[in-house]
């Protein structure tokens, strides 16, 4: 009599038919790396690159190999260096303190707020201690960023985005990678498009975004780019800048081409099963939802929850119990980091002090995938599921 979910948590949508023409276009021209291009044609990632700035509404894009080399190029570009410090979300994902740590620098952690955003009064308490903040829009929750621009500005902070699932949202109108120095994006299975693995950068400084080609591995081919910073640019910064190989190929380029034209109308199926899941979500004892700030155009490719102040073994039991129904919840509070959750203080590398406002947020983040393969039916009974759930635990408790 229970109902049951049969649905698949990591099964996305196929690659649509024209993407995989144009794949197998590129398979069958044998040239796949970006720069072994014929006359007269600039080749998938040239064009990527130009449709994904125009889309942005930014001047230069850069595509590379993945969200990591993505953050990664974009601290050196900006000019970190080995023992500096940089600032960063205490929640996020492992790839951030990871890129920070790949350049030899130290992530500074900044607390979350029960809203799952960067904590703009402990930034603002930490501003001198960086001059550097790598943000990270975990799970698509987008802080006040007209105060975050304005506490960064004023400390001469510079911001690069970690936008690996903000892809389309906005804050008041503005594209969510346009407000930082650089915008960094993933375009890995998980995200908001697909080519298995590859990242995007966009930035309207052409020195960066200049150091950043040299950085991806142009070969001092950067007059092949269609959104790259003008030729005489480079000359200044060309013999400086180290090679350190992560570019993205035509063929996955050739992917994401036909994918991008449909950025807007996906962003809106994943809204349109986050509102689901929401609304059934509501009015659960004991539950917590995260109601999202007017300013806030998001995208919900998944959904976040918090159980605040619930005791570990009853948050584990309302875990054991989902799964036993079908339905895989991520939970950010765990001891070990499992799966693709992971905690500030799981980073041994990254030694931090304890943060307690933000663990007790932690402690209760209950955070779900919405794949597209899901229907709006399938989230109305992934929402019964959870809320009868929590009620049992809760009530037991
Ligand atoms: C996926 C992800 C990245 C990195 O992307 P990859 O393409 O997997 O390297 C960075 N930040 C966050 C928050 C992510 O989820």
């Amino acid at each position: 009599m229970n109902e049951k979910f049969t649905g698949n948590f990591t099964q996305q949508e196929p690659i649509p038919d024209a993407a995989i023409e144009a794949a197998v276009a590129v398979m069958k021209s044998g040239r796949l790396h970006r720069y072994n291009v014929a006359a007269g044609d600039p080749g998938e990632v040239a064009l990527l690159e130009q449709e994904f700035a125009a889309a942005m509404g930014a001047k230069y894009a850069l595509a590379v190999a993945s969200g990591g080399y993505a953050l990664a190029c974009a601290l050196r570009a900006v000019g970190v260096k080995p023992g500096d410090k940089v600032l960063t979300n205490a929640f996020t994902l492992a790839p951030v303190p990871g890129a920070i740590a790949s350049v030899g620098a130290v992530p500074v952690f900044v607390g979350v707020t029960e809203d799952l955003v960067i904590d703009l009064d402990d930034l603002a308490a930490k501003t001198g201690q960086a001059d550097v903040l790598m943000l990270s829009h975990m799970r698509g929750h987008l802080c006040d960023m007209d105060r975050l621009m304005t506490i960064c500005n004023a400390a001469g902070v510079k911001v690069i985005e970690d936008c690996a699932h903000t892809m389309g949202a906005r804050w008041r109108g503005r594209l969510s990678g346009t407000d930082g120095v650089i915008g960094c994006y993933s375009t890995q299975t998980y995200k908001h498009l697909n080519s298995g693995e590859g990242g995007l950068m966009i930035s309207d400084d052409p020195n960066i975004m200049a150091r950043a080609v040299m950085l991806s591995g142009s070969y001092m081919l950067y007059d092949r780019h269609l959104a790259a910073p003008d030729p005489a640019v480079f000359e200044a910064i060309k013999y400086d800048t180290p090679n350190i190989s992560g570019r993205m190929d035509n063929l996955r380029a050739a992917i994401l081409r036909v994918q991008l034209r449909d950025l807007g109308r996906q962003c809106a199926r994943w809204n349109d099963r986050y509102r689901v899941v929401e609304e059934g979500l509501r009015h659960t004892p004991g539950l917590t939802v995260i109601d999202r700030p007017e300013a806030e155009d998001y995208v919900g490719s998944s959904i976040q929850f918090l159980l605040l102040d619930w005791p570990e073994d009853q948050i584990a039991d309302l875990l054991r119990r989902c799964l036993a129904r079908g339905v895989e919840l991520k939970w950010f509070g765990g001891a070990e980091p499992s799966g693709f959750t992971s905690r500030y203080d799981s980073w041994r590398y990254a030694p931090s002090p304890p943060m307690q406002a933000t663990d007790r947020v932690l402690k209760g983040i209950v955070d779900m995938r919405l794949p597209l393969t899901f229907s709006l039916e399938d989230c109305a009974v992934l929402a019964r599921i959870i809320k009868s759930e929590v009620g049992a635990v809760w009530q037991a408790g």
